[in-house]
């Protein structure tokens, strides 16, 4: 930190800024540093919780001033605890949490401190939604710049297909906004590159008319598990964008609505969304009913924000994860005959393995019109080790490398940033495939120092460095 004395220069910045300053010692510390995944501990040195975008403005010049390692959180989801940092300064968004829906134009602009669960609240109460994943308390910050993946992408596309501008504040202080038309380089990279170009303080997103769904989990024996998959593999590619339906290995849990001889029952599944209105919707279905009689069958109506809180009671804060990713162009029998194996194995009730479909809209965008490279991929795969007990770590964890080394070799290469760990350059290089070198420029363009490189970091090239 600056020879200048550090105290003086957090007095300063803590008289300066509208949130609250937290370093360690303080009561409240230990609280503040807690993210979604029990795993990590780090300790920064502070945590400054913004409360508007001077206070941004404010810690990132700090940040750069005092050569601070820089981490920005918005949810505190990231599996590599990505929110948070070793002895360096946390912005911590939460506090600008805001969402405004404007039912005339279909947007909706959004703190750069929201959860899914906040935007969901606001857009359903004039019948629209923005697209975004599976757990309401997932935050809007991480989900959407590294591309957002879940239950309406075929019919909506992934949620940085909707997102229409951002406000950012860059590695030297400057706020800008970034849209089709203006800084349309950074718009591009920041459409699946994650926290590399700089803090977004303000999403703007593209609303769409849906209100009620038709849609739930469909369980099946595990014993059916490679037939569903088979089924599953042909039905899901060439299915009405007006369906998704993500396929899943999982233990039931204990609790009801499930039936109690279903009751910590290892199970295989595929949880529907259908966005068409529920007579045509139970057409559509009738197929999927036809192919095989599940275990247990709870799609139907369903308003929107139910399906995105559907599963936050099984995953709350503060259990144990550990991720492994790849994306999937095929399904092929040997790659599902692996997949049983480890689905048979499900090592604790919390863990599992989804397979998210990425066709349909998401796959009619072109790869070169976003940083999101693998848009020819049919699959985004992740096995998840989850488990309350810290003492199970090691289970969890040997089951999902070990599941991951099964698998990867059926894989595409890169894997989905936001279900990835800290798995170096490499892997990150592979997934964002040829739209690398013009990240790493865009990079060097508004982030030459690499201030933001807590992330899935795309190092600045040498190329093209100009004053942003
Ligand atoms: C239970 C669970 C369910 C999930 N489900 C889905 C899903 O359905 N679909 C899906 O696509 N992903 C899903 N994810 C993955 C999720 O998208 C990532 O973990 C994402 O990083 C979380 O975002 P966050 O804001 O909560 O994370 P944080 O830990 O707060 O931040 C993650 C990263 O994003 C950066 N960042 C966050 N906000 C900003 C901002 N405003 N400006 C600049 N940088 C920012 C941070 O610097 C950091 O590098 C899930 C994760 C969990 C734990």
């Amino acid at each position: 930190m600056s020879n200048k004395g550090s105290e003086d220069f957090i007095k300063d910045l803590k008289a300066r800024l509208r949130g609250t300053i937290i370093g360690s010692g303080e009561a409240n510390y230990d609280e503040a540093r807690k993210v979604y995944n029990a795993m990590i501990d780090k300790k920064p040195r502070l945590i400054a919780r913004c409360a508007d975008v001077a206070d941004v403005i404010l810690c990132v010049n700090f940040a750069r001033e005092n050569k601070l390692l820089l981490a920005v959180r918005c949810g505190g989801h990231n599996a590599g605890g990505l929110g948070i940092v070793e002895d360096g300064l946390v912005i911590d968004l939460a506090p600008i949490k805001y969402t405004g829906v404007d039912p005339t134009s279909g947007t909706a602009t959004v703190g750069g401190g929201c959860t899914w669960g906040d935007v969901d609240h606001a857009t359903h109460a004039f019948g629209m939604a923005v697209p975004s994943g599976i757990i309401s308390t997932t935050g809007v910050g991480g989900l959407t710049l590294g591309g957002g993946i879940g239950h309406l992408t075929r019919k909506c596309g992934l949620t940085i297909d909707n997102l229409l501008s951002a406000d950012v504040v860059l590695a030297n202080g400057n706020f800008v906004k970034a849209s089709a038309d203006k800084n349309p380089d950074l718009y591009w990279a920041l459409r699946g590159g994650g926290g590399n170009f700089g803090v977004v303080t303000a999403f703007e997103f593209k609303l769409h008319k849906i209100d009620m769904l038709y849609a739930g989990p469909m369980l099946y024996e595990l014993s059916d598990a490679a037939d569903v998959m088979k089924w599953y593999r042909e039905f899901i590619v060439d299915a009405s964008d007006d369906l998704n339906g993500w396929f899943a290995f999982l233990t039931v849990p204990p609790w009801p609505p499930f039936p109690e001889d279903l009751h910590l029952k290892k199970m295989c599944g595929i949880v529907w969304t259908c966005t068409a209105p529920q007579a045509e919707a139970e057409v559509m279905f009738k197929p999927i009913r036809a192919f095989k009689k599940p275990a247990l069958d709870f799609v139907g109506p369903l308003p929107q924000p139910a399906l995105q809180t559907l599963f936050d009671p099984i995953y709350p804060p503060g259990l144990q994860w550990y991720w492994r990713a790849d994306f999937v162009n095929e399904l092929s029998d040997a790659a599902i005959a692996q997949h049983v194996r480890f689905g048979q194995a499900l090592p604790s009730m919390h863990s599992t393995m989804h397979l998210y479909p990425i066709n349909g809209a998401a796959a009619r965008v072109g790869k070169e019109k976003t940083a999101w490279n693998y848009r020819d991929a049919n699959w985004a795969q992740v096995m998840v080790g989850v488990d309350p007990d810290p003492a199970n770590k090691e289970k969890i964890t040997k089951w999902t490398k070990d599941y991951f080394d099964a698998l990867h070799p059926f894989s595409a290469g890169g894997a989905y940033v936001n279900f990835m760990m800290e798995e170096g350059e490499d892997r990150v290089k592979a997934t964002y495939g040829a739209n690398y070198k013009r990240l790493a420029e865009i990079k060097a363009k508004y982030d030459p120092e690499n201030l933001f490189r807590v992330n899935q970091n795309i190092k600045p090239s040498d190329a093209k460095r100009a004053p942003a």
